[in-house]
């Protein structure tokens, strides 16, 4: 069984060609620059590189020119588009209306559009991204899955914000938490490594990267996360302020005449660690800048490692009894020395990291010492292949 996996952005498309037979890669690309002048389309496969240069003046057209790469005659990895099975979409906001992983009906879409409210740029190309092969594929079944999904299992005293009640019942709002896919799939390959069910299994799901969030996984579902109605709560990020005093928000609107858009690009576009180091947003530039001495760099990931901290210690004592705390996402994988920061200080829980294990990227490994009293993993997350599961037990 052949199966596409899209994710739209609102001017971007990413895509992989699974096959589920076996759960390979048999291609994946990006487009870049949708309804942009140099709209351009790269497919990798395997050490080949094959694009495609032309106009693309909507998510329709890219959709088509995904389909003429995977079918190129040189480049292409299937003669036919009846080749493939089924499509799995990344949906970002479904709202309290989707729960889990759904094949797409009008129902759904109608949730799409409902809380485009909360998701702006990223519910309505999703749905672009959608019509496209609704148009293109039209006998070809659609699944979608939502980042939200999988935190739809959080009770109200966690997902409710201290203000009054009738906000949330009059709008809506409420914590819904992102990155579901990849807190899901990393909750499902702990539950593997330490060969147990995932229904009894409590940890820490620690996804960072340039969006970062942490989710307490309870009973092997989601308890509680760190981003809330938007995916700008909690951590600091690279380009995100994560969690501050509100009060800071009407400050700033006061003061400099902000509307509510500008506000918006202020906190999700410049702060987070690239706002408080003014060097990058990315840990690779900040780790070299701290290391030849830049202070502000050194400020911005020690207030990313704190951040973190508060979150660990915190939803372990949430939901009790955590057997594993689990490091992901870009930094998560990559940032040897982010990862000791963090678990600097949990030695006192009796939490250790041995820092020969530690010296791993992706994969998945244990980096803990024999005697710590929680494990702690790094594993390689892979939302795409979750979305293609997905997508496979639904058709
Ligand atoms: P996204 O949220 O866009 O999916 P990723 O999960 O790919 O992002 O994470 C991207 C971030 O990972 C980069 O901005 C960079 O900060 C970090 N990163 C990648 N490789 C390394 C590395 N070797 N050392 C430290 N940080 C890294």
């Amino acid at each position: 069984m052949k199966i596409l996996v899209i994710n739209c952005g609102s001017s971007s498309l990413k895509y992989q060609l699974f096959d589920m037979d076996n759960e390979e890669v048999l291609v994946k690309g990006l487009v870049e620059r949708i309804g942009i002048d140099g709209s351009r389309l790269k497919q990798e496969k395997g050490e080949d590189e094959f694009i495609i240069e032309e106009d693309m003046k909507d998510h329709t057209q890219a959709v088509k020119h995904v389909f003429d790469a995977l079918t190129d005659e040189d480049n292409g990895v299937i003669s036919n588009l009846s080749e493939i099975d089924a499509v799995g979409h990344r949906f970002v906001h479904g709202g309290e209306k989707i729960t889990s992983s759904v094949l797409i009906d009008d129902e759904v879409k109608k949730a799409v559009k409902e809380y485009s409210k909360f998701a702006p740029l990223h519910n309505p190309a999703n749905m672009m991204g959608l019509e496209a092969c609704e148009k293109l594929l039209p006998n070809v079944k659609n699944v979608a899955v939502f980042d939200t999904a999988f935190h739809q299992s959080m009770p109200e005293e966690n997902f409710l914000y201290g203000i009054d009640y009738k906000y949330y019942e009059e709008q809506s709002i409420r914590k819904y938490g992102f990155h579901g896919t990849s807190h899901d799939f990393i909750t499902q390959k702990t539950a593997e490594l330490l060969g147990k069910d995932q229904s009894e299994l409590n940890m820490i799901s620690c996804h960072l990267g340039n969006g970062s969030s942490i989710c307490a996984v309870k009973d092997g579902r989601s308890y509680d996360t760190s981003m809330g109605l938007t995916p700008l709560e909690g951590l600091v990020m690279g380009t995100r302020s994560g969690d501050l005093d509100p009060a800071v928000v009407t400050f700033l609107m006061d003061e400099y005449g902000y509307d509510t858009k500008k506000i918006d690009n202020v906190l999700n576009k410049e702060s987070g660690v690239l706002g408080v180091s003014g060097v990058s947003s990315d840990f690779r530039d900040l780790e070299d800048a701290a290391n030849n001495g830049n202070k502000r760099a050194e400020i911005a990931l020690k207030m990313f490692a704190n951040r973190a901290k508060r979150y660990i210690a915190g939803y372990m004592a949430e939901v009790g009894n955590v057997e594993a705390i689990v490091f992901t996402g870009g930094i998560g994988e990559n940032s040897i020395t982010m990862r000791e920061d963090i678990m600097n200080g949990f030695e006192q829980f009796g939490i250790k990291i041995d820092s020969e294990k530690n010296n791993v990227r992706g994969g998945a490994h244990l980096i803990s010492t024999d005697d710590s009293r929680v494990k702690v993993f790094v594993v390689a997350t892979n939302e795409e292949l979750m979305i293609a599961r997905d997508t496979k037990r639904l058709v």
